[in-house]
């Protein structure tokens, strides 16, 4: 005898008998009851939906059924702490990792936000005249003279930077862009679309693998508003390939009256070379080939809070900063001041020691290898026969767009022979305290040293002894 699909969901349990199911066991303690609730019911209204469609696999019988839909309830709720915004540890080897916050902040940051952002702040105050003033003044004083630009203003993200940039310049114009740099930067990036909803039309020229000079001066006409040239942030092109030269660009651009945009992404503030990656430009480098406007992320090479920034000629950062977007993208009190000491940690020649992307990027092998030597050892020791613990070379990365392919040296551990599978180990380690996200290959788990802070060392190994050893969980 078969249930008919109604029938079907009576099996259901209503959200106040799960919620008793939950209450007997004690599951949920330590959450406001809203929140439980919330869940129980995003819980029961998936099932309904997955029993009405017929795509479920809860089982068939009633009562099977019913426990199957309870389990998802208590699982649901057991894992409700790991969708909270938490610190984890990075042992991904990858620096400037976007999906884990991408850089980490300088003391110096951290305790200028704790100063400013507590209390009041003169934020848009000129205590020199006692009059309302202008925010982000010595940030700006700031990216100028690291970037030899004229002015610069601040936003929430490069993205937000790149709109605006395209809209005060192009409104109901045209912008002409090599094919091969139309990029897409993760979720919800797209430079076409970016365009379009910056209100100008994007005229591609060039293709995939080739763009002259010559093609954006074809295309150049009356209705054009600007040139734009963006990083090849996270891939690169190989083999019969020609760029346009963003100092070619910008000469084009002066003859023509037209601005030059350059998205450079990353935004390294120091030489590539002082951080052994040749070839990446710097923001400064851009700004003295003559683009009108440079935007690059706060958050990414330059090692702050997340933001966007505009460096560039004074007249067209004032229109930029006239627009009345500008108002809607502007970033907060607490931004600002973890800009401003992170910047204030570059002018004072401090960035290689203080900046904790800057640091890890520059760990020597030599080091990682000594950490890696001396967790690997107390780790082992920890997990007893449980697991096998090695010492291993890996291969870092940058990420976060910045130098495509970008490979640096590295060192970590290796666990193997650890009892379960590497993807279950890597769940229990994801659910741990704090959670460690590593990497897997085939049933070994690796953990890259570079990305972890050095004084961290002892929580990670905690962390993932207690997940060789809690095998029952
Ligand atoms: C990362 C990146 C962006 C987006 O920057 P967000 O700060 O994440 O908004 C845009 N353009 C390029 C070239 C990038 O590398």
């Amino acid at each position: 005898m078969h249930d008919t699909r109604g029938d079907v969901l009576r099996a259901i349990p209503s959200v106040e008998s799960a919620l008793k199911h939950l209450d007997s066991s004690g599951l949920g303690e330590g959450h406001p009851r809203s929140v439980i609730t919330r869940s129980v019911q995003r819980v029961i209204a998936g099932a309904r939906a997955s029993i009405q469609s017929g795509k479920h696999s809860y089982g068939s019988a009633f009562e099977e059924m019913r426990r199957s839909i309870l389990a998802e309830v208590e699982r649901e709720v057991k894992t409700l702490d790991l969708r909270a915004l938490l610190p984890v540890l990075n042992a991904t080897g990858v620096i400037l990792h976007t999906n884990l916050g991408r850089s980490p902040l300088a003391s110096a940051a951290l305790e200028a936000i704790a100063e400013t952002a507590g209390g009041y702040s003169n934020l848009e105050y000129d205590l020199v005249q006692g009059t309302r003033g202008k925010r982000d003044l010595l940030v700006l004083d700031a990216l100028c003279i690291l970037t030899g630009a004229e002015d610069a203003l601040v936003v929430n993200n490069n993205a937000a930077a790149v709109l605006l940039a395209i809209n005060t310049l192009a409104l109901g114009r045209e912008v002409i862009v090599s094919r091969g740099e139309l990029i897409e930067i993760g979720a919800s990036f797209r430079l076409p679309e970016v365009f379009e909803r910056g209100g100008a039309t994007m005229v591609e020229v060039g293709t995939t693998n080739r763009t002259s000079l010559a093609d954006f001066e074809d295309a150049l006409n009356r209705r054009t508003g600007a040139l734009l040239s963006a990083h090849w942030s996270n891939y690169s092109i190989e083999g019969f390939v020609e760029r346009v030269d963003i100092r070619d660009l910008t000469r084009l651009g002066d003859r023509w009256g037209i601005p030059v945009i350059h998205d450079l992404g990353s935004g390294a503030l120091v030489d590539a070379d002082v951080l052994k990656m040749p070839g990446e430009m710097t923001v400064g480098e851009s700004v003295s080939a003559g683009a009108d406007v440079v935007t690059f992320s706060g958050d990414k090479m330059l090692g702050g809070p997340q933001a966007g920034i505009a460096v560039g000629k004074a007249d067209t950062i004032a229109r930029m900063r006239k627009n009345p977007l500008m108002r809607a993208l502007r970033p907060g009190k607490q931004i600002l001041a973890a800009l401003q000491a992170t910047l204030g940690l570059y002018l004072n020649g401090l960035e290689s020691t203080e900046i904790p992307v800057l640091r890890m990027m520059a760990s020597s092998v030599e080091e990682l290898h000594a950490r890696s030597g001396d967790a690997t050892l107390r780790l082992q020791k920890r997990v007893g026969t449980r697991a096998v613990v090695r010492v291993c070379e890996l291969t870092a990365r940058v990420g976060g767009g910045a130098v495509p392919g970008s490979e640096i040296s590295s060192v970590g551990l290796e666990l193997a022979d650890f009892g379960c599978s590497a993807a279950s180990l890597s769940a229990r380690l994801r659910a741990g305290h704090p959670p460690v996200i590593g990497r897997t290959t085939g049933e070994t788990l690796l953990l890259d040293l570079r990305t972890v802070p050095r004084e961290q060392d002892s929580i990670l190994i905690d962390a993932v002894a207690e997940a060789v050893i809690d095998d029952d969980g």
